[in-house]
């Protein structure tokens, strides 16, 4: 597809990455089972591939939201269009996202999650934008820190579209015209 100016991260280089912080999750969750939390659409990639890299003992549930706010700019106020199915009250939770940008939408669901008393709360997300080093949540698992552009592709969509690209590149410049 043509539709990437350039491709910034292979299927194959994000597979390894992954792997990488799934075997940390793993050592660092050692005998405790983890509920991962993915956020709807972006993380839906992402959620597969961390949880069949993963050895231990792990279950998924999934939340769907959407920011309050006009235009392109993020109140930080959320919605929440699909909530949880499962009761977060004691359990190990990692928070799956695909990219942090300003991470005003996650700071609101973090402080949502944490008022449902899991045992621990965390995040991973798959790439982060220099933009959210601002953010006053701590990201403790990151797979990659990514330049300020837009990118598409493992999940992350343009216009609903692209997704289902294997690797992550950054969109033509056609492609808004
Ligand atoms: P934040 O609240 O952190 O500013 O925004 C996070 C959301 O914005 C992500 O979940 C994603 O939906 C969208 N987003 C931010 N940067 C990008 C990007 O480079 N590409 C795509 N496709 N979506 C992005
Ligand atoms: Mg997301
Ligand atoms: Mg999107």
């Amino acid at each position: 597809m043509n539709d990437l100016s350039e491709v910034l991260y292979t299927s194959d280089e994000l597979a390894r990455r992954v792997g990488e912080v799934a075997a940390q999750i793993d050592a660092d969750y050692e005998g405790r089972e983890v509920l991962l939390v993915g956020v709807l659409n972006g993380a839906v990639m992402v959620m597969s591939d961390l949880q069949r890299a993963m050895k231990s003992h792990v279950q998924m549930d999934w939340m769907a939201v959407s920011s309050y706010g006009s235009g392109t700019q993020s109140s930080g106020v959320v919605r929440i269009l699909k909530d949880l199915s499962m009761d977060l009250e004691g359990r190990h939770v990692i928070v799956v996202e695909d990219i942090i940008d300003t991470g005003l939408t996650l700071s609101y669901l973090m402080s949502n999650l944490a008022s449902r008393k899991p045992a621990s709360l965390e995040i991973m997300t798959m790439f982060r934008k220099p933009e959210a080093a601002r953010m006053d949540v701590a990201v403790k698992y990151v797979g990659f820190e990514i330049p300020s552009q837009f990118v598409v592709g493992y999940g992350l969509d343009y216009a609903g579209r692209y997704r289902n690209l294997r690797d992550l590149g950054i969109l033509a410049p056609h492609i808004y015209a």
